[in-house]
């Protein structure tokens, strides 16, 4: 399920894990996304965020893909163009890993290419998103 939007460019959302009508908590994690893609600039690069809607499609998925860490909120295949989101870490985040942090980190590996967790931190730090630190306030207010 697509949804298009002006200000993501080349980016696009989508959900999986739910079935339509897509519930609303589905819904507000893709707003978090949309909202903050934008946000964190321009890209040039196709890229495909999956939203997963459920805890049981992210263990799955998860398993699927057999990576190797941050497996609490998201991870990114490279050679795809894909990043997941465990949707409910956008709405009840972990303390140490905010929203605004899970989409600028997986954005810091789409845009620097690179599988290093050091190079998706650092472009992540450069847009003010560091893990332990709260986004700021101008960040959340997507509802
Ligand atoms: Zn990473």
């Amino acid at each position: 399920m697509g949804l298009a939007g002006s200000a993501l460019g080349q980016q696009r959302v989508v959900v999986t894990g739910v079935q339509a009508p897509i519930p609303e908590s589905c819904k507000r994690e893709v707003q978090i996304v949309a909202a903050k893609l934008p946000e964190l600039g321009p890209s040039e690069k196709p890229w495909t965020w999956v939203v997963v809607c459920s805890t049981k499609a992210w263990d799955l998925i998860v398993r699927t893909a057999q990576t190797e860490h941050n497996t609490c909120c998201a991870f990114t295949i490279l050679d795809k163009g894909y990043s997941y989101i465990n949707g409910v870490r956008l709405l009840e985040p972990l303390p140490a890993v905010s929203p605004g942090y899970i989409i600028a980190h997986e954005r810091g590996h789409c845009e620097t290419g690179s599988k290093s967790e050091e190079d998706a931190d650092r472009w992540a730090r450069q847009k003010g998103y560091e893990w332990g630190k709260k986004d700021a306030l101008k960040t959340t207010s997507a509802k």
